[in-house]
């Protein structure tokens, strides 16, 4: 035998009134959309100078200019320097000459990613700017040889 619901409980679920809300609001999104709304043509921009710079930081690594924005995200391009003379990076950074010159001045790369490697006009460039400093380049791979893990 299955029992009907009291009135009172079935008047609560009808006049619960969500629905209503929802359609109010709604309601009210398209009326905000329609009167309130701006486009950028009906914004008073005049004030703005037209050369108006956005704010920029000097990389001081790389010497570039760099959105202040985008500082933060720019400096993860270049390697990290640990201590005066230790840098830790990535395949992009032994890739990239300037990098491991001018503004690093790396004399030895200890490369720990069996899955890559110093391309050799890299290595030729490192060796002979080196070399011309009266310093050496010395390059070491010791996983293509050594496993470290069982
Ligand atoms: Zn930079």
């Amino acid at each position: 035998m299955i029992r009907s619901i009291p009135r009172t409980l079935l008047a609560n679920r009808r006049d619960s009134g969500m629905s209503e809300l929802l359609q109010r609001v709604a309601a009210e999104g398209r009326r905000k959309d329609r009167e309130e709304s701006k486009e950028i043509e009906d914004l008073d921009l005049s004030q703005i100078p037209s050369d108006c710079a956005r704010s920029r930081r000097q990389c001081p690594r790389c010497e570039q200019e760099v959105l202040s924005e985008h500082f933060e995200s720019h400096l993860t391009s270049h390697s990290s320097e640990i201590l005066p003379w230790l840098y830790v990076g990535g395949k992009r950074n032994l890739d990239n000459d300037k990098e491991l010159t001018v503004r690093t001045g790396i004399t030895h790369v200890l490369n720990l990613a069996q899955e890559v490697n110093i391309r050799q006009d890299i290595s030729k460039l490192l060796t002979e700017y080196n070399t011309q400093r009266g310093v050496g380049f010395v390059y070491k791979k010791p996983l293509g040889q050594t496993r470290l893990f069982p």
